[in-house]
This record gives C-alpha cells, structure tokens and sequence, in this order.
C-alpha cells in the first residue's frame, strides 16, 4: 500500500489512549495506525516527538454571522481562528445570518458562501422557528434535503428578530416532524419566566441595582430559567424519544434532570462551553461586558459542578458557543451589561482553554479528545469522517504541546474583531500545526496558501 505521508509522535491521541504510534496517511484520509518504530526508510514523515499528535477539534456551536452581519465575523475569519486554535471542522448555527438557515434557501447562500473561502470544513446547523413548526408548517424536511445537519431552536427570545423563540407546542410539532429524520433538536434552554420575573425584582429594588456590576446581570439570568426549560424538555424527551440536545449548560442545577434522562434510557444531552469552564462570576470586573453571554458565567462552586458533570458523562461534549460582535455592540465605553450583545467571542482559545482547566484536574489528552473531537463529531452525525485518529477517517490532525504555555496577545487573534475575554489569559497548550485531511493548514504561526476547507453535509 502506497502512502503520502506518515505522521509520527510519542504520544498519539487514539480511543485506545495515548500512547506512541505512527499515522498513515493516503489521499487525505488515516490508512492505519501502527507502531511508533514502523517507518519504511526515505518515508515522508512528519516526527512531532513529544509534542502530542490530536485528531482535529470539532466544534459544533459556531456563530459565523455571514450574510447580512458579515462585520462581526465571517466564513473565512472564523476558519482561519478555527485553523489556529487546532479546529478543524466547525458547524455554523442558523442565526445571527441574515437570512437565517431556517428555509431551505437560507441553508443554500450560506453553503454557497463556502465555496472557495473556508480553511477548514464547515457544516450548517438549521434553524427551528414557529415559521416552520408550529400548525401544519412542514417546513423541517427542506432544511435537511438542502444539507443541514440537525436542528436548533431558542426557548427565549435569541436577540435578532428574525430568529423568533418556539414555545412548548412549537417544540413538541418540531419533535413530530423530526421522529425519523435522524437528527434531534437542539435548544437554548432558558424559560422567559424566571427571566421575566428577575427583571421586575431587579426593577423595584431601591436604590436601583448598577447595571455595570456583573452580579446584576448574573441575577437577571437566573439558574431557574434553565432548570425549568430542561425540565420541560425531559418531559418532551420522555414523549417523543428524539434526541434532544441542551446547548451550552451553564447551571448546575438542571443535571439532576439531565440525570434522570440517562436512568430511563432518554436521548436527551448537553454540552458546555469553555468559557463556563475556565472563567468564574467571581473573576469578572464590573463593566467587562466582553464576559457577557446567556446564560452567564456562573460561580466557581456551579464550575466545579460543571466539571464533575463531564467527569461523570452527564454532560457530554465541550464547543465554543463562539459568538463575536462588533465592539460598539459591546457597549465598552459605558460597561452596561444590560446594554451589551450577549456572546463571548473565543473560537481561537477553546482548545487550550479547556486543556488549561482539565490538565490542572488531572485528566488528560484522551479525555479532552472524547469531549472536544469524537463527541462532537458524532452529535452532528460525522462520526465516519472526522473526530478522532483511526483508520478511514480524515486526516484532520493537530500538532498540540501541551506543556507549554502561552499569553493570549490580541495582535494574534484571527476573530474579525479582536474583543475577547482571553486577552491576557496565560493558557496550557500551543498549537504548533493542524492539517485538514492531510494538508497542513497552519504551521504554528501563519496559514497555507488556499482554502482548502469543504462544505460537509448529510
Ligand atoms: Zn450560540
């Protein structure tokens, strides 16, 4: 068999565990994995020695923002950071575009914005939306048909008008038409109530509470709204056994509810973002709008919850939630976190930033790779292709150090806009190349000639 390139290193990162090992690679895909020492003489290798070979981050929360608010972020910025950061597949979510992946034409601008212009491979979640749910609205399966892979939808308003929130009879004809499609449902779970309750107590409080001081904006959102909007989806989930997934759990309080879903055998899943995971309510300044994102940033005792949860399996995978805007949104000149966009913009640093948390607990690369690359993967029905180091996949490969450290310099951050709660954040894990099947994408400090990135769909 011939081969184009064998990658070697000390420490592979495989399902088996980590361990040293040599990675065959014939025309873009892993041929076999064999033993560190079975290198045929004048092979074309690529020896990493200690430095840890990965399979490339799959991450599946993106919001790329292209067409129509293209100047927070865009298909090519957004791939480049993703290159950088050791991403080498990322999904889009269906809004903060205009149009929103929630017809099967918005689905078809954005796979043909790809064209020619990503760095790594790009998938398109759709949107779920009452347009296309509630009565007899069938409007789900032309999504699919278009090449989406899956579904997301908001249980409280999303923060652009064009992506309206569901309510329970919404969800529950979006979970019907879904019965057999092979995709779930992925939700912001957050209720308006507890939402709208905490406004008007914020409201009648004398003197009036400061909207600069991130303790207000943390009780604006309280764990309540998530605890009861997953506690709706258990029900849900018990009633129409399609999978339904919770994006980005910040409270602690609902994994007793994700808990009872695994005791009965119910589909229902969670992840969490990096920032929940290395940033705490405690650490952030008043004014810093850039920590704001809903739901919010909690405190360290819900984090160490958090971390427990993944330990356990409870919740199952780590993405970004990246979600930039420009600086102006931020409303940096006044601190109002009333005022500001809600997203965290840290598509670049997912990687080390969880490995920054994670290897201070004690766990190690193999753990980060099943939540990061292989859990990922299979949640958006890519598990043949992408998210770990076996054969037949993709050689999507990552050259990670992870015993060194770095500073996040805002000079060196790919985002279109540059606003990041990692500025300054000393971080474990150094990037020293990716390659998107087989093709070096990013040496560790500037990028490959060409876009060499796909559209990956059903
Ligand atoms: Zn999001």
């Amino acid at each position: 068999m011939s081969t184009d390139e064998i990658f070697r290193s000390q420490r592979v990162v495989t399902e088996a565990g980590v361990r040293p090992a040599a990675v065959y690679v014939k025309d873009g895909r892993i041929a076999r994995v064999t033993a560190w020492a079975d290198v045929p003489e004048g092979a074309a290798l690529v020896d990493l020695g200690d430095v840890a070979l990965m399979p490339g981050v799959v991450d599946t929360h993106v919001h790329i923002n292209e067409p129509g608010r293209t100047e927070w972020e865009g298909f090519e910025s957004a791939t480049r950071a993703a290159a950088a950061g050791g991403i080498t597949t990322v999904v889009d979510m269906p809004l903060n575009s205009i149009p929103p992946a929630t017809s099967a034409r918005g689905v078809a601008v954005k796979s043909s914005l790809t064209e020619g212009r990503v760095f790594v491979d790009v998938g398109l979640w759709g949107g779920a939306v009452p347009e296309n749910t509630s009565g007899d609205a069938k409007g789900l399966g032309k999504v699919l048909a278009e090449g989406a892979l899956g579904f997301k939808c908001f249980l409280v308003p999303s923060g652009v008008e064009e992506f309206p929130y569901v309510q329970r009879d919404d969800v529950r004809a979006a979970l019907a038409q879904l019965r057999d499609a092979g995709c779930g449902l992925m939700v912001h779970a957050e209720l308006p109530g507890p939402i709208d309750r905490a406004a008007a107590e914020l409201r009648g409080e004398v003197p009036p509470p400061d909207p600069r001081a991130y303790r207000t904006y943390v009780r604006s959102r309280p764990r309540e709204a998530e605890d009861r909007a997953i506690e709706l989806l258990l029900e849900l989930c018990r009633e129409f056994r399609v999978p339904i997934h919770v994006v980005h759990l910040s409270s602690s309080g609902a994994l007793g509810a994700l808990a009872k879903a695994r005791d009965e055998g119910l589909p229902l899943t969670a992840e969490t973002a990096p920032h929940y995971l290395h940033f705490t309510a405690e650490q952030v300044p008043d004014g810093a709008t850039w920590f704001k994102c809903a739901p919010p940033i909690r405190e360290k005792e819900n984090q160490e919850r958090l971390w427990a949860a993944l330990d356990d399996g409870l919740i199952t995978m780590v993405v970004s939630d990246h979600s930039p805007c420009t600086p102006d949104l931020k409303r940096m000149d006044t601190g109002d976190f009333d005022a500001a966009w809600g997203g965290i913009a840290g598509l670049q640093f997912s990687l080390p930033a969880v490995w920054t948390e994670a290897s201070a607990r004690g766990y190690g690369l193999d753990r980060l790779a099943q939540w990061m690359c292989a859990a990922p993967a299979r949640h958006a029905g890519l598990q043949a292709k992408k998210g770990g180091i076996a054969a037949g996949l993709d050689a999507d490969l990552v050259a990670f150090d992870s015993e060194a450290s770095f500073t996040v310099d805002p000079a060196k951050v790919h985002h279109r806009n540059k606003v990041t709660p990692y500025a300054g954040e000393t971080l474990r894990g150094v990037v020293r190349g990716t390659w998107l099947r087989g093709e070096r994408v990013y040496d560790g400090e500037g990028f490959a000639e060409g876009a060499r990135g796909r559209w990956v769909r059903r």
